[in-house]
This record gives C-alpha cells, sequence and structure tokens, in this order.
C-alpha cells in the first residue's frame, strides 16, 4: 500500500510545512546589479537562494515571496558568481613559506579559505597533488565546505619524473616520497599514453594536465607519439586535457589531436591571429597567465589589498623583498604592444579566455590576491571589464565541468561575489567585496 494512503493525515501535515520550513533557510538578495557571468547584465534584479541554490532571478518588483525569507537589500550594489581561478598550483605555499614540507589537508584547506575570503569559490589545481589526498579532500569539503572555495584537481604527467619547473619539482617529489601518494605519472610512448588515460578513468579525475616543455634544455619535452595517443583515449574515456605549452607552435599539433585547454597563454608575436583562430574553431581555451611573471617583479606587500591573505608579519617581508622586486616596475614598451596585440587577437577570434594565475607554483604569488590583479592585466591589455570577469566566471566553470556555478542562474550554487563599487567601470573595484556567499551560505571571516 503506498505511503500516501496509510498516512494521508502526516502528508497533510507535512505539505503544510513545507514551505515554512523552506523558508527558515531561504534568502532574498533585493535590488541588485546583477553581472550575470555570460556578459548579461541585469539591472534592479533580486535574486532568491533556497537550500544552497539560486532558486529565482527576476526584475526586483516582480518577485514575490514568503515573509518569512531573510531579505538583504543590496541597494544596486553588485551581484556577480563567485570568482575561479583555472591555474594554480595548491598546497605548497603557506602563510610561513613555500615548499614540500607546507603540503598537506590543512594546508590545503587553508589555501581555499583564502581563495574564499578574495571571492573565489572554485580553484583548479593543476598537476601537482597526490590523487588520494586530492580526492578525499574533495569529499570532505563536498559534505562540510569550511568556508573553503571547491578544490578541482587534475593528474599530472610529462616524461618520466619531469613536468613542473625544476624548483618545483624537487618539491612535488618530496611530497610523494612523504605521503606514498603519486602525483606526477611518467608518459614515456603511445602504448603508454592509452594505459595511462585508462588509469586516470578509473581514479574518478576528470582532468589530465602535461607539460610540453623543455624548460630550456633541463628537461626532455613529451613527445607528440606520447601524448597524441594520451588524449584520444582520454577523449573517449571523457576526461579533458589542459596543456602546459612553453611555445606557442606546439599548439597547432596539440589543437589537431584535441587538447581541450592552455593553461598559458604565451601571448607574443608567435601567437598569431591565425593560431587564436585554430584555437577558437577547436573550441580550446586559453588561459594567458600574464601576471605571473610581472607581479613578481612588484613589492606587493604594501598592497593592501593583500590584508585578506596575509598576516602583518608576512605582508612586512615580502614589502621588504627586493631581489629583483619594484615598487611599480615600469612595463616595457614593447612587450605591452606585443601582448595588446596578441590580446586583441584572441579577442577577434573568439577564443573562450579564462582566468588562472598559477599561483602556488613559486612562493609569494598569492592566491586569490593574484587573480583580481590579473583581471587588471587583462584589461589594461584591452579586454572590456565584462569580458574580463566572464573569463573568471562562465567560461571558468564551462571548461572546468562545473556546470552548477560560474553563473547567477537558476539551478546553479548559490556562490555569490557582492561587490561595493562597479567593476565595469573600474576592473579595480573587484577588490570592494561587500560580501561572498558559498552554497548560499555567508562567508565568516
Ligand atoms: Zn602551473
Amino acid at each position: 500500500m503506498p505511503f500516501s494512503q496509510r498516512c494521508p493525515f502526516l502528508l497533510a501535515i507535512l505539505f503544510v510545512l513545507a514551505p515554512l520550513l523552506r523558508a527558515q533557510d531561504a534568502l532574498l538578495l533585493e535590488n541588485a546589479t546583477v553581472i550575470r557571468g555570460d556578459g548579461a547584465l541585469l539591472e534592479n534584479t533580486s535574486v532568491l537562494v533556497e537550500n544552497g541554490r539560486i532558486q529565482a532571478v527576476a526584475d526586483s518588483d516582480q518577485l514575490a515571496v514568503d515573509a518569512q525569507v531573510t531579505r538583504r537589500d543590496l541597494g544596486g550594489q553588485y551581484l556577480l558568481p563567485a570568482l575561479i581561478d583555472a591555474h594554480a598550483h595548491l598546497g605548497y605555499q603557506s602563510s610561513e613559506g613555500w615548499g614540500a614540507e607546507y603540503y598537506g589537508r590543512e594546508n590545503l584547506i587553508d589555501n581555499l579559505q583564502q581563495y574564499a575570503r578574495y571571492g573565489f569559490g572554485a580553484v583548479f589545481s593543476a598537476g601537482s597533488d597526490p590523487d588520494e589526498m586530492a580526492l578525499a579532500l574533495q569529499q570532505e569539503l563536498a559534505a562540510n565546505p569550511q568556508n573553503a572555495a571547491r578544490p578541482l584537481f587534475a593528474i599530472g604527467m610529462g616524461p618520466p619524473g619531469q613536468g613542473p619547473n625544476d624548483a618545483f619539482l624537487i618539491q612535488t617529489a618530496a611530497v610523494e616520497a612523504r605521503t606514498g601518494m603519486t602525483i606526477l605519472r611518467g608518459l614515456d610512448g603511445p602504448v603508454q599514453g592509452i594505459e595511462r588515460a585508462r588509469e586516470v578513468a578509473a581514479l574518478g579525475i576528470p582532468f589530465i594536465k602535461i607539460w610540453v616543455d623543455d624548460r630550456g634544455g633541463s628537461q626532455e619535452k613529451l613527445s607528440p607519439d606520447s601524448y597524441s595517443t594520451l588524449i584520444a583515449e582520454a577523449m573517449r574515456q571523457r576526461l579533458a586535457v589542459f596543456v602546459h605549452q612553453q611555445s606557442p607552435e606546439d599548439m597547432w599539433h596539440l589543437l589537431e589531436v584535441g587538447a581541450a585547454g592552455f593553461l598559458h597563454g604565451r601571448l607574443g608575436p608567435q601567437f598569431t591571429s591565425e593560431l587564436a583562430a585554430a584555437t577558437a574553431r577547436a573550441g580550446a581555451f586559453i588561459v594567458p597567465n600574464l601576471g605571473l611573471a610581472e607581479l613578481r617583479r612588484e613589492t606587493i606587500g604594501r598592497d593592501p589589498f593583500l590584508a585578506r591573505a596575509l598576516p602583518a608579519r608576512e605582508r612586512q617581508r615580502l614589502s621588504q623583498v627586493s631581489n629583483q622586486r619594484q615598487i611599480e616596475p615600469p612595463l616595457d614598451p614593447e612587450r605591452e604592444a606585443e601582448l595588446r596585440a596578441a590580446m586583441s587577437g584572441l579577442l577577434e577570434a573568439d577564443v573562450d579566455i579564462v582566468l588562472g594565475t598559477d599561483a602556488g607554483a613559486l612562493p609569494d604569488h598569492p592566491f586569490g590576491y593574484t587573480g583580481h590583479r590579473e583581471l587588471e592585466i587583462f584589461v589594461r591589455l584591452g579586454m572590456s571589464p565584462m569580458q574580463a570577469l566572464v573569463a573568471a566566471t562562465g567560461n571558468a566553470a564551462r571548461h572546468l565541468r562545473q556546470n552548477d556555478i560560474g553563473l547567477i542562474e537558476v539551478g546553479r550554487r548559490a556562490d555569490l561575489l557582492i561587490l561595493a563599487a562597479n567593476p565595469l567601470e573600474d576592473i579595480r573595484n573587484t577588490r570592494r567585496i561587500a560580501a561572498v556567499y558559498l552554497g548560499g551560505q555567508l562567508l565568516t571571516p
């Protein structure tokens, strides 16, 4: 006998109670200027959040809700999807220093909480994490988010014993030795390419990161016959392969065999409009990744926005770092013109640009902070603020296959960033963080 026939009275009570119960944890963000994440701008809009998800997005005058819903009047403030960093290396940087000794569950969570304080809802750590620890952390945070951004991981591959930059390679090897888990999987020939893709599919991690770089001669470059079979089998297994490439010339073949995206732009004269067009045709994305080279010349410790990331003692240290850092290093006009030309090529070809910082691969390139600085560089080089924000939200979510975040849209997770000033007028207004919600929960500092 169906439950409803046995207990009609109980069911009736449940139906009466359900809306009331729901109303308790529902949140209405009223009178927002919504920057949706796909290029759309919605003025005077209200967003209803229930059970951690966006339940309605409507004109503020038209949305009728239960009286018990918690209301927050944004008074025209700017509501965006939480940002996404599509290229980072979690775990090695701590507020104490950088290296393998800091890698572990607690520091990973600390890094992700720092991202969240900067308005980031998800982070892609690109091939430098021990597989089992990465999976365990994802499960732990899915069950209990702990004010942390969502971590996404890739399995890293290069020629056996190689991949990350030489200094970083030593650290990944040390973490492997200490944890007994695998970070880097060697790839030696076409047969192994197929085996490796199947191995990753079985692990349940949807991304593979490959390094195609000889590191100026100190490493061997991953061979096309190794990565071709890997990518082909990865596609059969519905995995995406993202590439660290040193040279734009390597991108032609990588695109041909199905690379899903590039974690460095390598923008410059070799990044021709033909290459941009080929990238767009293939549907691959580009993470320009400009800040790593540029910001590391700055004495960023004096920037008050860094207070969200680091204790005063560390900011003090960073403001004194003098190894080639300057307060405002001058831009080389020739290099700037090359970057602007390459960026304009990407925009004209309508390539999907995605925000990524490479934060954590080297010391003192702070998580979250560097994402906001990358947005500034995007705009300086010719992107509109709206295009820059799409790169950090909708585009990033789509290419990282996170279809439940990255847009202000019904059904998506309520990972939200509220800004007190208009980022479309001045991209530096992404620093004016009024509130961050992750899964509908207001971040508590
Ligand atoms: Zn990287």
